[in-house]
């Protein structure tokens, strides 16, 4: 039977898992050091790796995959390269380079022609301070590469709240950008096969709670789908120039003038989680069939579909809606924490939403989300 093996071990690397083992492929886990690994305990081998080790003792520990994937990009993209002498590796280690700095993932967008927030490198608090007068405030400041869920972020109205806030001085080079005016945020799904086969999911529209995913659904509102859709000229834009295989995630803001790329992942993505209740083949089985040279399953979600996400919660809401369908992922709760999630579906757009909320209201009525990460 054939090995996929997965760098890391949280709940994508576990959802991934799932999906390959319902289609018969055995799977595999690199874990670094102190990682966490509950979410995959039971689902394969699960190798622990620090830099400096054996790659060839680590392909070999890992059942000599057929091939090697990531569920995140803050992976050592060294380790990737050394992995490719053994096996393949999907996606393509410059996908995941690009896509584990804020700042090269802009310049590429940029390079192609594509909108991104107005931004500024910042190397220093000088530059910092300038950045309020070549920017409009409120500014936006992020950690280029270790910046994530609202993360190693810090919003700022203006140079007033710079005496407020504390940044860190290892915390730069940083990226300062501009609040974009957003109407909404959405994501796009897409996988490519090894033959060049690209199938797209439904756009999301994703809210966020402290810069955290809260909810994801598809939508029927025409014009929103419209304004979406141009995001496919740049999601295969970005998959041709890689030569990528697998799924790769887009994360937008729409505004009144169009679309601005807020990230890009080069992984199944949280705004996807729905597609394991809404579509025939979710974006963890595609993921997978792409990267082991396999057809592509269908894209089209066959009910209206939405998600909401489990922070810092461990347990079920007490009342349930129907169509609904709760997943955990095994971890040790902390606040904010991606705990799990629920998937909806139903067959009416307004009812969709109308349980999304009711769900919401459910899980968090006894504790606010959570204001400060942990
Ligand atoms: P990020 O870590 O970049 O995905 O940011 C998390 C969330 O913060 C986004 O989904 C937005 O809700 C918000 N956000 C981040 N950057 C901006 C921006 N430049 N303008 C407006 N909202 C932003």
């Amino acid at each position: 039977m054939k090995t996929v093996a997965i760098i890391g071990c949280g709940q994508l690397a576990m959802m991934m898992a799932q999906a390959a083992k319902k289609i018969g492929l055995h799977v595999s886990f690199v874990a670094y050091d102190n990682e966490d690994v509950r979410s995959v305990s039971n689902l394969g081998k699960i190798v622990r790796y620090s830099r400096g080790k054996s790659v060839a003792k680590l392909f070999k520990d890992l059942g000599e995959p057929e091939v090697v994937t990531v569920e995140r990009e803050q992976v050592d993209v060294s380790l990737l390269h050394e992995l490719s002498d053994f096996c393949q590796v999907h996606p393509n280690p410059d996908a995941v380079k690009v896509t584990q700095n804020r700042i090269y993932e802009k310049e590429l967008l940029q390079h192609f022609g594509f909108a991104v927030a107005p931004y500024k490198k910042i190397r220093n608090v000088d530059d910092l301070l300038c950045a309020f007068t070549s920017l409009y405030p409120p500014l936006f400041v992020k950690h280029p590469t270790s910046g994530y869920d609202g993360k190693n972020q810090w919003r700022l109205n203006s140079i007033g709240d710079l005496e407020k806030i504390t940044i860190p001085e290892k915390s730069f080079p940083l990226v300062a950008e501009e609040k974009v005016p957003f109407l909404y945020e959405a994501s796009l799904i897409a996988a490519r096969s090894k033959a060049g086969e690209i199938r797209y999911y439904p756009p999301t529209v994703n809210e966020h709670k402290d810069g955290i995913l809260l909810k994801s659904y598809t939508t029927d509102n025409k014009k929103i789908n419209r304004q979406i859709l141009p995001a496919r000229k740049i999601m295969a834009t970005l998959l041709e120039h890689w030569d990528y295989v697998g799924v790769l995630s887009l994360e937008l803001f729409c505004t009144e003038d169009g679309l601005i790329v807020n990230e890009l992942a080069p992984r199944v993505h949280n705004s996807g989680h729905w597609t394991m209740d809404g579509c025939s083949c979710s974006q963890f089985e595609n993921h997978i069939r792409a990267i082991t040279g396999k057809k592509l399953g269908d894209t089209k979600a066959q009910f209206p579909a939405g998600m909401v996400n489990l922070l810092g919660v461990d347990s079920a809401p007490k009342q349930f809606t129907s169509n609904s369908k709760i997943y955990w992922y095994n971890k040790t709760p902390l606040p904010k924490r991606k705990m799990g999630h629920i998937n909806i579906v139903d067959e009416d757009n307004v009812q969709l939403e109308e349980k999304q909320n009711f769900l919401i209201q459910e899980i968090y009525s006894n504790s606010e989300l959570p204001k400060k990460s942990a």
